[in-house]
């Protein structure tokens, strides 16, 4: 029987992570993953994340942009196309090729490190002393390994919608809604959450009709209010997006005519059929198939591995990252308790700060924020300034021709400590990075106003909001 130092179950940015920073620690190192690539391949290294989530997303983002960007834009730059036309199954295959790479990437690193790599579903068997017994099945050939140390990072799968089945023909989870090679005329998407928001911007810009409904009647209630309401004014008055909040769902009929939905909103009984539906209400923590009562590994009422602060479980020996545990379901936070947990078995000390982990929605433009909303301080009573700045006025941002959204610095009222950095403009996903380094060395609005920015940047916006925080904005 093969025994290692450290276990690994689940290959996605946690899982593949944490066992190639166990194996540069010096760890014998196995890391298993039931994960089968779009053409049957396996194993597809790189989970959800690089699969079906973060990376194909923003290769779609990308060339739907650039097709829009093209049908919308190029005329005012002296460009003139003719004969521009969009194929949808040319857009899935750059996509498929982005995957392959990355995903080939991680085989790369795991035989770089020397991390042994098993393909199939990793469940526990029970314990021989202090060594866990993992089972791994591949196909019905089945494999027992031994580890003391067991990382599971299981990730997470779509919320089902019990009103419909997915049959990622016609209603669409992401990994439907990631390879439709044909644009629908008219799709529906069920949430407004971040992947509801991109996909429907992905298909808009490229010709669909697109409906949005939304159970919750707050948009994006997680994010800094005014931001989300800057947001909904432009995907829903400039960009054609309809997007219904506080839809209740009646009925959906899945037939020859389409995909049909009765709902009420406002009171008022609707019901539209659409071409495809995507269904993005969230998704649940990945243990099924774990055999989690083999060994005691407790759960929480809403199904995710219990952890403390720094991911050990209930079982000595035992850690849980990434999507599986509490937290916001983001790549970079499971990889970075992947580092910390290979890290703690070594005897380290690394530490997290979940205050600072950022949040980025890919839609044009885009939406990223750190820290606290202004809503959030409120109800915890903290006194805070706030200076904010637009990209209207900002040079780079006019030759981008994207002069659009704003940037928001929360400070401490006393101390002039950041506590929050909200934006929506071009390339925010970059620029938020700032906020977040401020944040973590717990900088002050002044020390960002005072670091010089270059010119011209789209930066300058940040620069701007830190100096506005003390009514000192040079362009405001
Ligand atoms: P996962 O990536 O889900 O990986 C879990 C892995 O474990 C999978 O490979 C699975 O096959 C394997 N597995 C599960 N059970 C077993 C088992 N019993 N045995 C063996 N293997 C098993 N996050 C961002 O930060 N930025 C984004 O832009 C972003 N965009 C997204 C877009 C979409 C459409 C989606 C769906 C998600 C997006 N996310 C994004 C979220 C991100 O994908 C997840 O937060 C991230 O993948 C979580 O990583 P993980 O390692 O915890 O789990």
């Amino acid at each position: 029987m093969s025994q290692f130092d450290v276990v690994v179950i689940g290959a996605g940015p946690g899982g593949y992570i944490a066992a190639i920073r166990a194996a540069q620690l010096g760890f014998n190192t196995a890391c298993i993953d039931a994960g089968v690539n779009k053409a049957g391949d396996a194993p597809a290294l790189g989970g959800t994340c690089l699969n079906v989530g973060c990376i194909p997303s923003k290769a779609l983002l990308q060339s739907s942009e650039h097709f829009h960007t093209a049908q919308h834009d190029f005329a005012e730059h002296g460009i003139s196309v003719e004969g521009l036309a969009f194929d949808a199954a040319k857009m899935v295959e750059r996509k498929d090729a982005i995957v392959t790479k990355l995903t080939g990437g991680v085989k790369f690193l795991f035989q770089k490190n020397k991390v042994a790599s098993f393909f199939g579903k990793g469940s526990f068997k029970g314990k021989n002393g202090d060594l866990y017994q993992i089972e791994v099945d591949n196909n019905g050939e089945k494999t027992v390994i031994e580890a003391k140390n067991v990382i599971v990072a299981t990730g997470s799968v779509p919320r089902p919608l019990p009103l419909v089945e997915i049959d990622n023909v016609n209603v669409l989870d992401n990994e439907g809604a990631l390879n439709l090679t044909e644009v629908p005329k008219k799709l529906g998407v069920i949430g407004s959450g971040v992947i509801g928001l991109e996909m429907g911007s992905v298909w808009k810009r490229v010709g669909s009709d697109v409906t949005i409904l939304e159970a919750m009647p707050t948009f994006l209630a997680a994010a800094d209010q005014q931001i989300a309401k800057e947001a909904l004014k432009i995907f829903t008055k400039e960009q054609g997006l309809a997007i219904e909040l506080g839809v209740q769902l009646n009925e959906i009929k899945n037939d020859k005519k389409g995909v049909t939905v009765a709902y009420e909103v406002g009171g008022e009984k609707k019901a539209e059929t659409f071409d495809k539906l995507i269904i993005s209400i969230g998704r649940i923590p990945n243990t099924a198939g774990l055999n989690t009562e083999a060994v005691g590994l407790e759960k929480d009422e809403r199904g995710f591995i219990k952890v403390d602060g720094d991911c050990r479980t209930n079982l000595p020996g035992v850690w849980a990252i990434g999507d599986v545990v509490r937290g916001p379901m983001l790549a970079h936070k499971a990889s970075d308790e992947g580092v910390a947990v290979a890290e703690r078995i070594a005897g380290q000390k690394p530490h997290i700060d979940f205050n600072t982990i950022p949040f980025v929605i890919y839609t044009d433009p885009e939406i990223a924020w750190v820290g606290k909303t202004e809503e959030q301080l409120k109800a915890e009573g903290v006194a805070y300034k706030k200076g904010q700045s637009g990209f209207a006025p900002n040079g780079r941002a006019l030759a981008l021709g994207k002069a659009k959204g704003i940037v928001k610095v929360l400070a401490d009222a006393q101390t002039d400590r950041i506590l929050g950095v909200h934006m929506i403009g071009p390339i925010v996903s970059e620029l938020v990075a700032e906020g977040v380094m401020g944040m973590e060395f717990k900088a002050s609005s002044e020390d960002i106003a005072r670091i010089v920015h270059a010119h011209p940047t789209l930066s300058e916006v940040m620069h701007e909001a830190a100096l506005a925080v003390d009514k000192r904005a040079l362009h405001g």
